[in-house]
């Protein structure tokens, strides 16, 4: 169903006019569940329309093969998100290992 239905009476004709014959025997009150099961529906896809919306953002990794750390010889993981200091979106390959300092690998992969 593609089409958001406004009103019971357009569902209802809607309904009719795809039974064709078997119309004249289909209850009342089958048509009446059946919108209210579409009511339903629709009130579900919105919400999780509403929900993906608020979720930060996710960017998938490219369908390519993880790059490997020069530095490290490991293979990188991808890290997506939204930065916690700047609210900027971020997505990126990135090393997991850490330099002999402590600090993360700062090895960026050629594009
Ligand atoms: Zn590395």
């Amino acid at each position: 169903m593609e089409k958001f239905v406004q009103s019971y009476v357009e569902f209802r004709n809607m309904l009719l006019s795809t039974l064709g014959a078997a119309a004249a025997e289909f209850p009342e009150d089958s048509i009446a569940t059946l919108y209210a099961v579409m009511l339903r529906d629709t009130r579900d896809r919105e919400i999780a329309q509403m929900r993906n919306g608020g979720a930060k953002p996710q960017v998938h990794p490219p369908e390519t093969t993880p790059p490997v750390c020069a530095v490290h010889g490991v293979t990188m993981k991808w890290r997506s998100g939204t930065s916690k200091t700047s609210g900027k979106p971020y997505a990126f390959w990135s090393c997991p290992e850490k330099n002999p300092d402590g600090s993360y690998c700062d090895y960026k992969a050629p594009k």
